[in-house]
């Protein structure tokens, strides 16, 4: 069997049988490792990159509790290491394809897998606007991970696009390290936590409310950004040299198209209250399945994926 993009060979490496295989290392990933090693299953996570997932980008969390102010990196490298107490974590190995049968097929970039229950924590990627310029200028400009790439622009003007918590946080980083930062929200409003909303207007940092970004502008690099109201139709043309898109996620739900998983409109996973997904012995936590998308709750979705995988592959006396 040849899979597309990877050699034969590796394609045919049997690497093992397990129990259980989580998908995905970000919280919900890490904490359902330590739950299913500790409940006594066979278990291996696969993660394309390195363990974190979307947190990694964070420059402070201040929500998780006993943690009051953590770097979002530091948080998730104390949590990895955690995990690889318990759990092998296989980085920078992509799954490629998911079958299922008797037992689950995993195929990935280094071989193939079989076991009998799967954890899906694949989580979110960047939502993007989808306007001219924004393709061609990603890296060269536009940008959707304000601590990734903010020092770039230390002391240049930039626009954060957005109004929930991820763009009120980009907001008052770029501001900390000495960009001209705007913020352009679609509507009157903001959706972020009230003490981000008071951060914001405390470092005085201006908003332009019922705007949208319509197109950007520049070649090998931005040089402005064309802005439109959408209560006045007055269009203007505000020149930039970043613009960081922060307008949320969208789920990385191949894996549970090919599963065959409900989702629901947007493609978040559907999970009921113990994290099990339409598909017997197919869990799924984390940002993949919507809802409040917490550290906090992935951390328990996790948990209960593989409490729920423990359950159903082991039948404990207390079932039956
Ligand atoms: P979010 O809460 O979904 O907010 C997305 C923002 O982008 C909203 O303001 C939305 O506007 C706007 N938006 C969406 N599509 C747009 C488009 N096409 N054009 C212009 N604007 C658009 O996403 P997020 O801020 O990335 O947060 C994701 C999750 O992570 C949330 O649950 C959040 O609480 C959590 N988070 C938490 C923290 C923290 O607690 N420290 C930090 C970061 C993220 P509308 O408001 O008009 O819909």
């Amino acid at each position: 069997m040849t899979i597309e993009g990877i050699a034969s060979d590796s394609a045919e490496a049997a690497l093992g049988e397990y129990d259980v295989i989580i998908i995905g290392a970000g919280p919900a990933g890490l904490s359902a490792g330590i739950y299913a090693r500790r409940a006594g299953l066979e278990c291996v996570i696969l993660e394309r990159g390195v363990p974190g997932g979307q947190v990694l980008t964070s420059p402070t969390i201040e929500n998780y509790p006993g943690f009051p102010e953590v770097n979002g990196m530091k948080l998730m490298e104390q949590m990895a290491d955690h995990a690889k107490r318990y759990v092998d974590i296989r980085e920078g190995e992509e799954v490629l394809r998911v079958r299922g049968g008797d037992k689950f097929e995993i195929i990935t970039t280094s071989g193939k897998y079989s076991c009998r229950a799967i954890i899906l924590t694949t989580g979110g990627q960047h939502r993007k606007l989808d306007v001219p310029g924004e393709e061609g200028m990603a890296g060269k400009g536009v940008s959707y991970c304000a601590t990734c790439d903010g020092y770039f622009y230390k002391g240049r003007d930039v626009i954060v696009v957005g109004g929930g918590n991820t763009a009120l946080t980009d907001a008052l980083f770029l501001k900390s390290i000495g960009c001209g930062v705007t913020v352009v929200h679609r509507r009157n409003a903001f959706r972020a936590d009230k003490h981000l909303q008071e951060s914001i207007s405390q470092h005085k940092i201006p908003v332009l409310w019922d705007t949208v970004l319509d197109e950007i502008v520049g070649g090998e690099s931005v040089n402005s950004v064309k802005l439109r109201n959408l209560k006045t139709g007055v269009t203007m043309t505000k020149p930039v040299r970043g613009v960081f898109v922060a307008v949320g996620e969208v789920p990385s739900s191949q894996l549970a198209s090919e599963l065959g998983l409900e989702m629901d409109q947007g493609g978040f996973v559907t999970v009921d209250k113990t994290f099990r997904t339409s598909v017997p012995f197919v869990y799924a936590a984390g940002d993949v399945t919507g809802g409040i998308r917490q550290i906090v709750a992935a951390v328990h979705g996790g948990a209960a994926a593989a409490l729920s995988c423990f359950e159903d592959l082991m039948n404990p006396y207390y079932k039956r």
